[in-house]
């Protein structure tokens, strides 16, 4: 199996598996979505403890999906 993110337990930098998932304080990840202003999202950290990679995952509601959808660019490949 081909790592490619953190979750899947084993960090893609290093190859370790002491790969650990804190939960992010508030206001840490503010993001500027239109009217709503400044929204803080809560989130997952997962890091490894050998390294010190880290990777953050936004816990999206489906509201917070649907404004990103509708206000954001999109990346292209
Ligand atoms: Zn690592």
């Amino acid at each position: 199996m081909t790592v490619t993110n953190m979750r899947q337990g084993t960090c893609p930098a290093c190859g370790s598996q002491e790969v650990y998932c804190l939960k992010a304080i508030k206001r840490q990840f503010m993001v500027e979505l239109g009217y709503w202003g400044a929204e803080d999202i809560p989130s997952k950290v997962l890091v490894c403890v050998e390294c010190g990679r880290c990777e953050r995952y936004l816990q999206l509601t489906d509201k917070h999906k649907k404004k990103i959808r509708d206000e954001a660019a999109r990346v292209q490949g």
